[in-house]
């Protein structure tokens, strides 16, 4: 392990810290390193894996279409894009799809179409304070955090971020150039921070009276993650954009922008294309998922087992108050959050989680962040829960 480790790090630019660990395979909730070490995964690469690692409908439906058809490109039409965005379609406000590869191209995508639909003169977009949308130059921008701005300047022009939670400051900051808000309906890397519903039911009529698109980022707490298929069910908000991408493909790279029919228009043939997205590999797998997810009682497990975290959570923050200071998210994506103290040892608690063999990450500087597979158990809850207090304990 430490030879691939070491050559790992020499050819790579340099731009991931890695825990030191090289992963060999993945079942569920469970990844198991070259050492035969097993690891309770509480991260599912990133809110990814949200049916657990090869789960095996997916694995297969993968397999299938790699022997039939790999890809085509977008001048042609296939079975698997087509169903995907069917499948989108009718279980979303949705009426059109763009497929890509990933969150930061879905978001490039639902910006160049706020553009185009505000015209010559809307260009601007209002983004919070706090959020995440990518790491393409454009996407960076539309970031409200200075620190992924830093050494990337000058960057595209037209985004302005408004404070957190403060309407009234978002409303002021609306003009003749804005043409669209986008934001996360819980902010992911931000520090597991859901928005108010009244703030969010607010940004709608405030889109609707200047006529701005709404766009809302679901890349990360979309497919399930908060217990509804999109999170913007819950808040009862529709937006008139959606980005999805993490675990729309468990696993494997894809990105679609949902959009209504009038934000669809802007678009015309030509003005927007990806030679790999939409491929039908990935297609075929996000299919699966979406009928995996959509099928009985899915979406309510995940509520209840998130409930549950939760309380374990809050039980575990009661236990140890001079680090934490209580617990916060919807569905299955949860932060324990971290008192002054806590924070200071953010990074070591993740560290020491791994040499238990725990996957979770410290997330907006702020939280433990705790994203499993979907498909966690209640005993699998309760067995990162003990070792986390085994953790906290040796403060
Ligand atoms: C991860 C993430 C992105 C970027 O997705 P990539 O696939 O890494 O480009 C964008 N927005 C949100 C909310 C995310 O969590």
């Amino acid at each position: 392990m430490k030879e691939w480790q070491e050559k790992s790090s020499r050819l790579f630019v340099n731009t991931y810290g890695r825990f030191p660990v090289v992963m060999e395979s993945g079942s569920g909730c469970r990844l198991t390193d070259t050492e035969g070490r097993e690891y309770l995964d509480f991260l599912a690469g990133i809110a990814v894996c949200s049916l657990g690692h090869c789960y095996p409908p997916v694995t297969e439906a993968i397999c299938a279409q790699a022997a039939k058809l790999v890809h085509v490109s977008n001048l042609f039409h296939t079975i698997p894009q087509t169903e995907l965005a069917e499948l989108l379609v009718e279980n979303s406000f949705a009426d059109r799809i763009f497929l890509a590869n990933s969150g930061a191209e879905v978001n490039e995508a639902a910006i160049k179409l706020a553009r185009k639909y505000g015209g010559d003169q809307r260009f601007e977009i209002i983004s919070l304070e706090g959020s995440f949308h990518g790491r393409t130059l454009a996407t960076v921008a539309a970031t409200g955090q200075k620190k992924f701005h830093q050494g990337f300047e000058p960057l595209p022009a037209g985004f302005v971020y408004a404070p957190f939670d403060d309407f009234d400051r978002l409303a002021g900051m609306v003009s003749e150039k804005t043409c669209a808000v986008l934001c996360e309906p819980l902010q992911g890397e931000g520090g597991v921070r859901p928005l108010a519903k009244e703030y969010l039911e607010g940004i709608r009529k405030l889109c609707d009276k200047h006529d701005l698109l709404l766009i809302f980022d679901e890349v990360q707490v979309g497919m399930g993650r908060t217990g509804s298929l999109f999170a913007y069910e819950q808040f009862g908000v529709i937006p008139d954009i959606l980005t999805s991408a993490k675990a729309l493909g468990n696993g494997l790279p894809i990105g679609a922008m949902l959009a209504t029919e009038k934000a669809a228009a802007s678009f015309m043939p030509g003005d927007h294309a990806s030679t790999f997205g939409g491929n039908p590999v990935a297609c075929a797998g996000a299919v699966v998922v979406l009928q995996t997810m959509l099928a009985e009682n899915f979406f309510s497990e995940v509520l209840e087992k998130g409930e549950y975290l939760q309380e374990k959570l809050l039980a575990v923050s009661r236990e140890f108050p001079d680090l934490t200071n209580g617990a916060r998210g919807m569905g299955l994506i949860r932060g324990l959050v971290l008192t002054e103290k806590g924070r200071a040892g953010g990074g070591e608690i993740v560290n020491r989680l791994f040499e238990k063999q725990v996957l979770a990450n410290f997330a907006g500087n702020a939280v433990i962040r705790f994203i499993p597979p979907l498909v966690v158990n209640k005993e699998e809850i309760d067995e990162m829960v003990d070792r986390l207090c085994d953790v906290l304990a040796g403060f």
